[in-house]
């Protein structure tokens, strides 16, 4: 890989938090990531003494999921029995695709951000064919999943109202860091133990601290006007598709569905969507403040979170 001198094995404390961990989640499943690497099959440690990690490092469980080039599997570290999630990316992929520096920064970035509700990751390593991304395990699974167990595939609003909180809550703290997730969607948010939020796949995210963008990436679903029109953007982004995911929450469908991806994007640009009746009016007070096309009239985190339909759901 071109950029390998850039990805050379930069190390956050997993070390310590496996060392205080209880961690004891019985891992089922065939291995399915076989070891290639004759070489990393010891255990290694670097000149100054620090834990190098490796697959071998790990006994491989289940396939957690995957998404447009990474497999995700449950593992667990064998020395402490902590349980991880390890996200395998292809390094040929990568190259082809030319995501390098889409890598860089989804490591990057996610390994500075630490809170309660964000996805950690702890750690990276790399063999000759495959990037290793050690994360965080969120054991409920993801909120996509989640809702298409539900009836009429919708949230509660108490439910939602929760979920929306915590999600407000991590992308505050993302843009106080200049930091723009740019993918906010379902399959993105997962569930930690408590079945709260936690923010995740930062593949598309961007650090700037004076971020005026116009890359068009993310899923199309929740992209914002100002992304599809192809025009500059900033933070606000996250807050649009913030708008799309609730009023997805409370009525299970998205609210620019259309056959094609053509049709969509008009949607979007128009602005054109209708809330059915049986959402409250404070949700819909809501979704209508931030499925906004005008960037700077749109709500940002701190008016979700003090939002009355937030606060009357936040703790319940
Ligand atoms: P996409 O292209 O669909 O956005 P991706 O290739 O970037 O996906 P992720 O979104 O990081 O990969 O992960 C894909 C799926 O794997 C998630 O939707 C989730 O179901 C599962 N998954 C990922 N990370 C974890 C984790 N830490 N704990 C539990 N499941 C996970
Ligand atoms: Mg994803």
């Amino acid at each position: 890989m071109d950029n390998e001198a850039n990805l050379d094995n930069k190390r956050v404390p997993l070390q310590e938090i496996v060392a205080n961990s209880d961690n004891n989640v019985e891992i089922r499943g065939s291995c399915a990531v076989t070891e290639t690497n004759e070489n990393a099959k010891s255990m290694r440690t670097n000149r100054a003494g620090e834990r190098v990690w490796s697959l071998a490092s790990f006994d491989i469980g289940r396939r957690l999921g995957g998404g447009s080039f990474a497999n995700v599997f449950l593992a667990r570290e064998k020395k402490s029995k902590f349980i991880v999630a390890l996200k395998v990316l292809l390094k040929k992929d990568i190259k082809q695709k030319n995501l390098e520096l889409q890598v860089i920064r989804e490591i990057d970035i996610q390994a500075h951000l630490i809170h309660p509700n964000i996805l950690r990751l702890y750690e990276y390593f790399h063999d000759e064919s495959r990037i290793y991304m050690i994360l965080e395990f969120a054991p409920k699974g993801s909120v996509y999943s989640k809702l298409l167990e539900c009836p009429n595939k919708r949230f509660s609003e108490g439910v939602a109202g929760v979920y929306v909180a915590q999600i407000a809550d991590a992308l505050h703290y993302c843009h106080s860091k200049k930091v723009i997730h740019r993918d906010i969607k379902p399959g993105n948010l997962l569930l930690g133990q408590n079945e709260e939020i936690k923010l995740a796949d930062f593949g598309w995210s961007v650090h700037g601290p004076s971020s005026r963008r116009s890359t068009q990436c993310g899923t199309l679903d929740y992209l914002s006007p100002e992304v599809v029109l192809g025009k500059t953007y900033n933070e606000k982004v996250d807050l649009w598709s913030l708008g799309v995911v609730c009023y997805e929450f409370l009525t299970g469908k998205t609210p620019f569905d259309c056959s094609n991806s053509h049709g969509i994007c008009k949607k979007i640009s128009k602005g054109q969507f209708s809330v059915p009746s049986f959402v409250s009016n404070e949700a819909k007070d809501l979704i209508r403040k931030l499925i906004v096309l005008e960037p700077d009239s749109r709500l940002d985190s701190i008016g979700v979170l003090e939002h009355p339909w937030i606060l009357k759901h936040k703790t319940s």
